[in-house]
């Protein structure tokens, strides 16, 4: 049996824990690994390596700090399917989506390796006679990024690449619901040669984030979570004088109008709502049908939720396959029940599916809701699985609405063949990060993850330039050198 194990000032430990957890292939339920709920003596150790390793990597050049990135990239890519299996056993999602979710992260990867023009500041001669000003950025310090189950691979990316190219060193919390693919990672930051205490990793919960949070050394927190804890987290590392992003959950909302193609709208967003089995924070999870649209794509959209193939991701074939845990799973089909009760037709019901061969995983099959309350809880409650709502409204003012009175703002998206509508909808919906004939807006690596509203707690989110300027703080020096026309 694996046990998880931490990496601290470049060294593999095994921790001294009274609790461990079992780590569980969610589609066969089979028992991959145990990983140890650490101390919080793990947390000040692997503070203390980072600290004392900060002091020489923001001595090194950034031109020199992006060399073990280079290398790491290539070890991403020579290591890429085994990662992505990795992913697909714990998480649970096809390997297709595994190995999506890993070049996103390589992506990161690409782009902090930019640093050393990235990085830069700018500066103002004569500012007054003879005197000039300029602003340079520096590294923070000891930085800390704790992540959830959905994307182990990815969302650390979202940080760690441009938190170590600006100079910190990091300590990673994975989620101790998938804690094999980072234990993989960390092999190959170790063999891309980061020097020791600069990348850490303790495996725990709570009492972990707690820790970080409460240690006067951590400069910085990345967060990516559910809302309550987001909200917590954040409001921890404020009173403890931190800076901090963390981004939420999300209840995101699809427009499609008449004019849509609806062929392809009804490809998409069934990508966008059964993708990771709905367990992306930018998964559709209400569509909003105006005018003829309700018939035309209510009907397409059932019958693409009727055959989508489920099952275990490392199989040939499998289109989505099953949720994290089975209390995920029962959560889930009481969200179904509540909308049901709350008036809605269950279309298309996912509900103790039967699937050959691992009848014993945590699956929920496609499941559409039709004629959802607009202001019932099931319009406004994450769900994260592969659940969509069906809401009918007659105009896209009332659809945009209905979206900017919800809690969330981590995606909106609208489909259609009008340019005038997609200007309206792009200028008046509420949410960081918006699709227009796409159904995850996901942003590229040098574009922020933008959420808004309850998904995000914080000002500089994650990824491209605002993580360079999170991870940063700026110094300004105005300078005068009384004699500098003399002749030399
Ligand atoms: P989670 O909030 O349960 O856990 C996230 C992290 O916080 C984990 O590392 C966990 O150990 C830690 N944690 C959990 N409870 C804690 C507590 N009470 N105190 C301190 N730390 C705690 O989230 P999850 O279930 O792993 O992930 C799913 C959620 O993440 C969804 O809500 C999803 O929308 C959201 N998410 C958001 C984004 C985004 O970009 N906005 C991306 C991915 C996932």
């Amino acid at each position: 049996m694996t046990v998880i194990q931490n990496y601290i000032n470049g060294e593999w430990c095994v921790v001294d824990s009274s609790e461990y957890l079992d780590v569980i292939n969610p589609a066969t339920t089979e028992i991959l690994a145990k990983v140890p709920l650490s101390p919080v003596s793990e947390v000040g150790r692997a503070v203390q390596f980072a600290s004392q390793a900060f002091k020489t990597w923001r001595r090194t050049p950034a031109s020199d700090r992006v060399q073990p990135l280079f290398r790491l990239k290539a070890l991403l890519d020579e290591h890429f399917e085994d990662i992505a299996q990795t992913i697909t056993l714990e998480c649970g999602k096809t390997l297709a989506e595994s190995k999506g979710e890993m070049r996103r992260a390589i992506e990161n990867v690409e782009v902090a390796c930019g640093i050393p023009i990235l990085m830069q500041g700018y500066n103002s001669e004569d500012i007054a006679k003879g005197i000039d000003e300029m602003m340079i950025r520096q590294p923070l310090g000891v930085t800390a990024m704790i992540t959830p189950f959905n994307f182990p691979g990815m969302i650390p990316f979202w940080f760690v690449p441009y938190a170590i190219a600006c100079g910190n060193t990091c300590l990673i919390k994975p989620s101790e619901r998938v804690p094999l693919t980072m234990q993989k990672l960390f092999h190959l930051f170790e063999q891309a040669g980061f020097p020791q205490g600069v990348v850490n990793l303790v495996n725990g919960a709570k009492v972990v984030v707690d820790a970080i949070l409460d240690h006067p050394t951590v400069r910085s927190i990345s967060f990516v979570g559910s809302t309550p804890v987001a909200k917590y987290v954040y409001s921890r590392a404020a009173t403890n004088g931190k800076r901090a992003q963390c981004q939420g959950g999300a209840k995101n909302p699809v427009i499609v109008l008449p004019d849509a193609d609806i062929a392809m709208t009804t490809k998409i967003m069934a990508d966008s709502a059964f993708g990771c089995a709905g367990q992306r924070c930018l998964a559709a999870s209400i569509a909003i049908t105006i005018g003829t649209a309700k018939e035309t794509f209510t009907d397409a959209i059932a019958e693409t939720a009727r055959s989508r193939t489920v099952g275990f991701g490392l199989e040939e074939g499998t289109q989505m396959g099953p949720v994290i845990t089975a209390q995920s799973k029962d959560r889930i089909e009481g969200l179904i029940q509540k909308g049901a009760d709350e008036g809605a037709t269950v279309l298309v019901d996912g509900r103790q599916p039967k699937i050959a061969h691992y009848e014993r995983g945590y699956f929920v099959r496609p499941t559409i809701l039709q004629n959802v309350d607009p202001d019932g809880e099931i319009a406004r409650t994450e769900i994260f699985g592969p659940v969509l709502s069906l809401i009918h409204l007659e105009t896209i003012d009332e659809a945009i609405a209905l979206i900017n009175g919800g809690q969330y703002g981590n995606m909106a998206c609208l489909f259609t063949s009008s340019g005038a509508a997609a200007r309206k909808f792009r200028y008046e919906a509420e949410a960081g990060n918006i699709g227009i004939n796409i159904g995850v807006a996901a942003p590229m690596a040098f574009f922020p993850f933008s959420g808004w509203k309850e998904s995000f707690f914080g000002d500089l989110h994650g990824q491209g330039h605002q993580a360079i300027e999170f991870f940063t703080q700026t110094k300004v020096v105005i300078e005068r050198w009384q004699d500098w026309t003399r002749q030399f």
